[in-house]
């Protein structure tokens, strides 16, 4: 899906730790991820569960080089309970939903493959009584003008405050190559329905509103992530760029409080490490709730450094997120290897339960919401 970073954590150790103690886990990280890129194509490449989720804390540790000892920084815990929300994820509908992706083939933007796979989409979130819009757009690509749409569903909650979910729902075009995109983005997708479902059957209205949003057009046209493109209008995010501007355009980023982004979450081998560009306190919920619910080697404190991805636009428009990937040791990535046995139900299970049990968590941070507005 997109380009990776070298991992050189280049940490002046003690400086780093002094630094961490001062500042905040956020400020450090930044500090400390700072990486060169380069496009390298594929060489990154339960316990029970709960209808009632405890609350938690967060205790983030960076990945250092040999010989640095890990930092243990505390975070605030969010404070009284917030509105459980049963997890009843089901992993094989998940799977079913990734199966049916792969039975309609490649799903570059604007063909014929990817209109099937937005109407199935369209109609799941709207058999789980949601209302759902489709916002479509012409990008400009290096292929020329291309019809995308973005989808966006929503269960309203209780304030104005917004979470969003997302994924992409495209996949890479290749020219020779027969990809369907098991992991990127099948299990994603698969993964944000069932979301969607379980979510949408509580009965307990939520304290934030649930969006889900599924962006076309993520994957660059050209081989390489900045193979083509300019920095205004580069060859990759075209949804979440179009949508993220118009949240600016509409007022609304400022109700956002966050943006929970999935891609490549769905390997029979799942561990995720911190996405290095994420937001740490939205992160750091989210691991800390996997880890709750009995998934500590899932979620894991090594960077995970993926160089762009569709939570950009949202960090660039002021909104805190946070990626869930796992890119740099699926070996699969942008190849015809990434089909359906790469990928598995629990794999997915296992994210969609943490997200789900996050949501009130976030909803309720005293973090949720307070970023200041970027540049827009
Ligand atoms: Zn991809």
């Amino acid at each position: 899906m997109k380009r990776n970073l070298i991992l050189e954590h280049r940490i002046a150790g003690s400086t780093c730790v002094l630094a961490c103690l001062r500042d905040s886990a956020l400020q450090c990280w930044a500090r400390s991820s700072r990486g060169r890129r380069r496009s390298q194509p594929k060489t990154f490449v339960a316990l029970a569960l709960f209808s009632v989720i405890p609350l938690l804390g967060g205790c983030p540790r960076k990945e250092l080089p040999p010989g640095d000892k890990p930092v243990s920084i505390s975070v605030s815990s969010p404070s009284p309970s917030p509105a459980p929300i049963p997890t009843s994820f089901n992993g094989e509908r998940a799977l079913t939903h990734v199966k049916q992706q792969l039975e309609f083939g490649p799903r570059p933007p604007d063909t014929p493959e990817l209109v099937k796979t937005r109407n199935y989409i369209v109609n799941e979130l709207k058999s789980y009584g949601l209302t759902v819009s489709t916002d479509e757009f012409v990008a400009n690509t290096p292929q020329g003008r291309k019809k995308m749409a973005n989808i966006i569903a929503e269960i309203p909650g209780e304030s104005s405050n917004v979470i969003i979910i997302a994924s992409h729902y495209d996949t890479k075009f290749f020219k020779d190559l027969h990809f369907v995109g098991a992991n990127d983005p099948g299990a994603s997708v698969g993964t944000l329905l069932e979301i969607a479902r379980v979510a949408a059957s509580s009965s307990t209205k939520p304290k934030s509103t649930y969006r889900f949003v599924f962006f076309d057009g993520e994957e660059a046209f050209c081989e390489g992530w900045d193979d083509c493109g300019t920095p205004e209008n580069p060859d990759h995010t075209y949804g979440s760029r179009q949508y993220a501007q118009e949240l600016v355009d509409r007022h609304q980023a400022q109700n956002v409080q966050a943006l929970i982004l999935l891609d490549m979450m769905g390997y029979t081998k799942l561990e995720l490490g911190r996405d290095t560009m994420s937001s740490r306190w939205l992160q750091n919920i989210i691991w800390q709730t996997g880890r709750e619910l009995g998934y500590t080697k899932i979620f894991v404190d090594r960077p995970e450094g993926v160089g762009g991805d569709d939570h950009e636009p949202f960090l660039r428009a002021g909104i805190d997120s946070v990626d869930l990937i796992q890119l740099n040791d699926y070996s699969y990535w942008h190849t015809p290897e990434d089909t359906l046995d790469k990928i598995s139900a629990e794999s997915m299970k296992i994210v969609g339960e943490t997200v789900l049990a996050s949501l009130p968590r976030i909803a309720a941070h005293p973090s949720a919401g307070t970023r200041p507005s970027a540049a827009q």
